[in-house]
């Protein structure tokens, strides 16, 4: 048999707080790579867990696994998604606290399968509700089609989330999940009409052209092949090998009955994916004057049928641009380049509402049905969070400066919740603790959403000065605001050294995780995101329910300035952040082990980089530093009492002192546990489960 010592050099250990030298990034690193090269891809840091992508099937997620991890204590089994899914589960049942999981981690990391296997884990080992039982299958069917709309395949990851999302699993008093609600995030809807080599868009498209029946496509005017449409031809990669595009038409469109759809729904909806791909294809040419004119009748004999607008009414829009000068309407023409502009932004809106107005009807479909029975009232929630890590590419542009954003403030939030809650907690309880020093990257969040000052601010005055504001004006504007900053750097701030990497319509943020060079070109226009006048009046008069829904005629007179994407962007980041700290947090870091989606390969350049932005090593200093459990006096005392001659069946003392007595009985050794005001603290979770141990005998 092995020896111990030898199957810990073989296998790692299973939480990175055992870890003899664990300052040192490399031991972490080999400790990753033992484990990964036994297909162990989880490890602990306490209880955060880190997950590394094996790009292949270990079949470790089967019912009999569920099962082992069920009620049994975290550190008891070896480390996996599935205890961290049960330890959450039982704090909602016990103490009936929310609870957060939050999943991070780069394009391919694993998060989306990490929520997904969770998902299945509560749907398989909750108990059924007493009604509504079948919440259980919305919850997991709203899945495929979130995906087909939301997904697509990127040269990162071939089922790439392109939004972030939230969603909340509602569980009733017996512990049986009773609803759900999801909130979405900024989905890449430039993605509609433009796609880099080798990617595709949203899976949807692709799927009803494979998978959808000839009926179908006949109503919808559409061929098989997906080379046909300019909005699928630009990757150059219609198809790929790891997904079945006929396969998961048949997923969705079943799943789309479980959600709630009607024939009628499914109808429109379908009408909506064709006539983004009939848009595509509309072509414009110059008249005498310059002026586009629309010269694909047959598409926009389409477009009119399967949107309910109006063909003239949608060629002006096309084609026109309405301007209100002094009350009175104006129409002006528009030249090619500017109604290929328009062409686009129209595609980019209907398809982007459309995807609000899913999330919306899903979350209607999700709604608890007995919201007025007494069991409702009483529900708790445990949350996931799926959400864009951390990008860096070549080339960085607004998109990017709001996913990395939207990683500051979540990196923020770890820290706020887990390593300053630590030290503060040991600080307050007067336990002596050595301070460890951590990052704090609130400055970086200033420099981006601050009122007035921040990046985010001077974006959206620049926003308020059309014809006269440029891309380039906000960078200077920028520049002239914020030079002094630390994080913040532009080609005219920078020194001779440096200047040579940094482009003149660029600048660079010194993220948490590293630096990040963004060009300012299209910040305007993607933060204003205007859709002309005339192309919402011609979708407001849609006949299609959903367009109907999606376009509302109080935009058109609504005096005010809707909110720019950047800011509500923030806003909904803010509103995210309160609800996640209401909440108990768990994490789940996911790691991918390389860029060429293959199982087997540990990428190290690549694994040290995320080790890093994902705050692996501060959070294990931190870890390390502290204690492994703590409880309040009162609640320890009435655990394990009976444990204990002196103190049972009433310690009539203060509790601490009963504590006391109590792990004196028990033999605790000075240096295993630590007496604050409040709580006792136990260095190592051993200790513990000797005394949990000592309970059942
Ligand atoms: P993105 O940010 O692009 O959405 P992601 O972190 O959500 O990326 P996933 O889509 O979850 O990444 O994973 C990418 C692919 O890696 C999956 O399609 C699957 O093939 C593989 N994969 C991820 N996690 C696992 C796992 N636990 N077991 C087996 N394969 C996995
Ligand atoms: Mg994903």
């Amino acid at each position: 048999m092995e020896s111990a010592l030898t199957a810990r050099d073989r296998v790692g250990v299973q939480d990175f707080v055992l870890l003899e030298n664990f300052t040192s990034e490399a031991a972490f690193i080999e400790n990753l790579r033992r484990r990964f090269r036994e297909n162990l891809i989880y490890t602990y840091i306490g209880p955060v867990l880190v997950s590394v992508n094996p790009y292949r099937d270990l079949q470790i997620y089967s019912r009999q696994h569920m099962e082992r991890y069920r009620g049994v204590s975290f550190y008891e089994v070896p480390p996996h998604l599935f205890a961290v899914a049960d330890t959450a589960y039982r704090a909602l049942r016990t103490e009936r606290r929310d609870q957060a999981v939050m999943i991070s981690g780069e394009s391919g990391a694993g998060k989306t399968e990490a929520t997904k296997r969770l998902l299945q884990f509560y749907a398989e080992t909750c108990p059924a509700p007493e009604r509504g039982g079948a919440v259980r299958d919305r919850l997991l069917q709203s899945n495929p089609v979130l995906e087909a709309f939301g997904n697509a395949k990127t040269l990162r990851n071939d089922n790439s989330s392109r939004f972030g999302k939230y969603m909340d699993v509602q569980f009733d008093f017996k512990g049986a999940p009773v609803g759900g609600h999801i909130l979405s995030y900024l989905l890449e809807k430039s993605r509609v009409v433009h796609q880099n080599h080798g990617e595709r868009n949203f899976h949807i498209f692709y799927q009803l052209l494979e998978g959808g029946e000839e009926e179908t496509l006949r109503r919808l005017g559409l061929e098989r092949n997906p080379q046909s449409y300019l909005y699928l031809v630009k990757g150059q990669c219609a198809k790929v090998s790891s997904v079945n595009d006929k396969n998961d038409w048949k997923v969705v469109r079943k799943a789309l009955t479980v959600i709630d759809f009607t024939e009628d729904e499914v109808e429109d909806l379908l009408s909506i994916v064709a006539s983004v791909l009939h848009l595509g294809n509309i072509h414009f040419a110059a008249d005498e004057e310059s002026n586009a004119q629309v010269t694909t009748e047959n598409q926009l004999k389409y477009l009119t049928r399967l949107l309910g607008v109006e063909g003239s009414t949608l060629r002006e829009a096309l084609t026109h641009r309405k301007i209100i000068a002094k009350g009175e309407e104006l129409l002006s023409p528009l030249n090619l380049e500017q109604a290929a502009y328009a062409r686009d932004a129209l595609a980019k809106a209907v398809y982007s509402r459309t995807f609000t107005w899913l999330v919306a009807k899903i979350n209607r479909s999700l709604a608890s049905k007995d919201a007025d029975s007494p069991s409702w009232r009483s529900t708790t929630v445990l949350g996931l969070l799926d959400i864009y890590g951390f990008e860096v590419f070549q080339n960085n542009s607004f998109e990017q400066f709001c996913i990395n954003y939207c990683n500051e403030k979540l990196q923020q939030l770890f820290i706020e919740l887990t390593l300053k809650s630590e030290q503060e907690e040991y600080e307050a309880e007067g336990i002596a603790w050595e301070p460890v020093q951590y990052f704090n990257n609130k400055i970086i969040c200033d420099l981006v959403e601050e009122k007035f000052k921040g990046i985010i601010s001077i974006l959206d005055e620049e926003c308020l000065r059309p014809g006269e504001a440029t891309d380039l004006t906000f960078l200077e504007k920028l520049e002239d605001t914020v030079k002094h900053h630390p994080h913040f750097l532009t080609h005219k701030l920078a020194d001779q050294r440096t200047r040579k990497s940094l482009g003149r319509g660029e600048f660079r943020l010194l993220h948490y995780a590293g630096e990040v060079t963004y060009n300012v070109t299209g910040f305007l226009d993607k933060n204003n995101d205007l859709l002309f006048r005339n192309l919402k009046e011609a979708m407001c008069s849609s006949e299609n329910p959903i367009m109907s829904q999606c376009f509302d005629r109080s935009e058109l007179s609504d005096k005010k300035r809707p909110e720019t994407v950047a800011t509500q962007f923030k806003m909904s980041l803010l509103q995210l952040v309160e609800i996640l700290k209401s909440k108990e947090p768990a994490y789940v870091r996911c790691i991918k082990p390389n860029d060429a989606k293959q199982p087997g390969r540990f990428d190290e350049v690549l694994i040290r980089h995320q080790v890093k932005y994902l705050g692996l090593m501060e959070n294990l200093r931190v870890r390390r530093a502290g204690f492994a459990y703590r409880r309040k006096y009162e609640a320890f005392l009435q655990r394990y009492k009976s444990l204990c001659p002196e103190t049972w069946p009433i310690w009539a003392g203060r509790p601490q002192d009963g504590v006391a007595v109590l792990v004196r009985h028990l033999g605790y050794k000075p240096e295993e546990y630590k007496m604050g005001r409040t709580k006792i603290f136990i260095r190592f979770p051993k200790t513990l489960f000797a005394t949990e141990d000592a309970l059942e005998v």
